[in-house]
């Protein structure tokens, strides 16, 4: 579905913030993309969409950009469309009648548990619910790959959860590859084929990749927690810690021990 090779970015005349990063994504795989605060995970998920153009490397993408949706931490809605409408701007844009768009935007408003909720303005939705309208507004566009940047990292635990749940649904139904961005390790083992690693920045690249066995994410779904997650997850953050140096941290220790 997606191939990253060899990409260098920098911005400005900066040291480069990506270099020599090399990826792979096949089609139907959910992967998720973890790294230290800064290293340049939005970076790279802005060159996939071609909003950033890397000064060496290629980005081969199996399907048209316009088929790639974009679920990003702080939603998109219009503040002055009510959530209908909101669904049905991207259908209009791709040239759908106004009638049949709204009649589709309800139906995936439906579908995301929003039944009720159409004629509502964003300011009069909860977090969760805001949410679940920029979901339904990027499914509705039936993209065959999604892009997501901490999705979800702006609700709390038990909506989250629940979110997640659903959008492993929708993502298997519609058989959607899934690029995700998270901080979240449990988040990561939990929904993923696969977690790739990022080192930490400037010149970062992919540091490791880790298959997730499937019987574990089906035990998970249903509730319950495998005993190899956390092995993995443990392995993961060990991983993640030796990419993070705080040297705030390490000069107050030699403060404190002064
Ligand atoms: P992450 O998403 O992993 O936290 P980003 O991709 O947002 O990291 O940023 C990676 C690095 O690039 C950071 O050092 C950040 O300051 C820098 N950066 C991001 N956007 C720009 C920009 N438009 N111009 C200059 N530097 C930027
Ligand atoms: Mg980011």
């Amino acid at each position: 579905m997606l191939a990253l090779s060899d990409l260098t970015l920098s911005y400005n005349e900066e040291a480069p913030v990506l270099q020599g990063v090399q990826l792979a994504l096949r089609s139907g795989q959910f992967m998720s993309l973890i790294g230290p605060s800064g290293c340049g995970k939005s970076t790279l998920l802005r060159v996939i969409m071609g909003l950033q153009k890397p000064q060496q490397g290629r980005v081969q993408l199996q399907v048209p950009l316009d088929e790639v949706g974009f679920l990003f931490q702080d939603d998109a809605l219009l503040p002055w469309r009510n959530a209908r409408d909101n669904v049905a701007l991207g259908l209009r844009i791709q040239g759908m009648s106004r009638r049949q768009a709204r009649l589709q935007a309800e139906a995936w408003l439906q579908s995301v548990g929003l039944a009720g909720f159409e004629d509502r303005y964003p300011q009069q939705l909860s977090g969760g619910q805001r949410k679940r309208v920029s979901i339904a507004q990027v499914l509705a566009l039936q993209p065959k790959l999604l892009l997501m940047d901490e999705p979800f990292a702006s609700l709390d635990a038990i909506v989250r959860r629940y979110m997640i749940e659903d959008l492993l649904h929708w993502v298997a139904q519609d058989e959607i590859t899934v690029l995700m961005v998270t901080h979240d390790l449990n988040e990561a083992v939990s929904v993923s084929d696969r977690v790739v690693l990022m080192s930490n920045g400037p010149r970062a690249c992919i540091k490791s990749e880790h298959e997730i066995p499937a019987v574990m994410r089906a035990s998970l779904l249903e509730g319950g927690v495998h005993p190899e997650q956390a092995r993995i997850v443990a392995h993961l953050w060990q991983e993640l810690s030796t990419e993070i140096q705080l040297p705030h941290r390490q000069q107050r220790t030699i403060t404190e021990a002064a």
